[in-house]
C-alpha cells in the first residue's frame, strides 16, 4: 500500500539510462590540511570525521538553489563525490575501490554562522549542513570508466572569479581509507553518498552568485543561488 507519493531522489549517470538512486549523504568533516586550518583547526591532531545530510538535500545535476533562511553566510564547499555501488561494514582499504560505484562533483552548502554558533555551544551541526538544497552533485560517472583517481584539480569559482584550488593528492585520507573508516562506523549501502572534503578557500555566495566547480578527469557544475 502506497500511503504518500514521497519522490525518490536520484542522480544521472553518464552512459546509463538509470539513475542512481540516493540513500543517504555522508561527508567527511576536515580532509585537507590547508581547509582545517583555515577554519581553525590543527589538521595533524584532529583527524576527520563523519557528518549527514538528508538524501533529497540533493540537487541532480546542479541548477538553481533557494537562498536558505535564518543565515547571513551560506558557503560553498565543492567536494568530491563519491556513489557507493556495494555495501559493507568493516571495509579493508583495499577493497574499497570495489564498493565504488561512480564519482561527481558536489559542492557541501553551508550555514556557516549556524554551524559555528553550533560548534561553539557543543551542539550538532545540523542546522548548519543538512537543510533542503545543500548538495548539488553533477552528473556521476561509473568509476570503471573514469579510473583510479588519486590525484587531480579541484577547484570552484564564484561569478568567474576563483576561490577554491586544490589536488585531490592533498586529502588527508584518500577515498579509500575514508571508505574504510567510515565502514567501521556504518553499514554502507548501495546509494551512499561520500562528499570526501574540502580544498581551502571556502567563502560566502548571496542571491544572484553563480558558482562552477569541477574536478579534473570527472566533471564540472553549475549552480545559481536564487
Ligand atoms: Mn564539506
Amino acid at each position: 500500500m502506497t500511503m504518500f507519493d514521497v519522490p525518490h531522489p536520484r542522480i544521472p549517470v553518464a552512459g546509463n539510462e538509470q539513475a542512481f538512486p540516493v540513500h543517504r549523504i555522508y561527508c567527511v568533516g576536515r580532509n585537507y590540511a590547508a581547509h582545517a586550518r583555515e577554519m581553525g583547526n590543527d589538521p595533524d591532531r584532529e583527524p576527520p570525521f563523519y557528518f549527514m545530510k538528508p538524501a533529497d538535500a540533493v540537487v541532480a545535476g546542479g541548477g538553481d538553489v533557494t537562498y536558505p533562511p535564518r543565515t547571513s553566510d551560506l558557503h560553498h564547499e565543492v567536494e568530491l563525490v563519491v556513489a557507493i555501488g556495494r555495501g559493507g561494514r568493516d571495509i579493508r582499504v583495499e577493497d574499497a575501490p570495489d564498493h565504488i560505484f561512480a564519482y561527481g562533483v558536489g559542492i557541501d552548502l553551508t550555514r556557516r554562522d549556524l554551524q559555528m554558533q553550533a560548534r561553539k555551544a557543543g551542539r550538532p551541526w545540523d542546522t548548519g549542513k543538512s537543510f533542503e538544497q545543500a548538495a548539488p552533485v553533477s552528473c556521476l560517472h561509473p568509476a570503471a570508466d573514469i579510473g583510479p583517481l588519486a590525484r587531480g584539480r579541484i577547484w570552484l569559482s564564484v561569478n568567474d572569479e576563483r576561490r577554491q584550488e586544490g589536488d585531490l593528492g592533498d586529502m588527508i585520507w584518500s577515498v579509500p581509507e575514508a571508505i574504510a573508516e567510515l565502514s567501521a562506523y556504518f553499514t554502507l549501502a548501495a546509494g551512499d553518498l561520500l562528499f570526501t572534503g574540502t580544498p581551502a578557500g571556502v567563502g560566502a555566495v548571496v542571491k544572484g552568485d553563480r558558482i562552477t566547480a569541477g574536478i579534473e578527469g570527472v566533471d564540472d557544475i553549475v549552480v545559481t543561488i536564487v
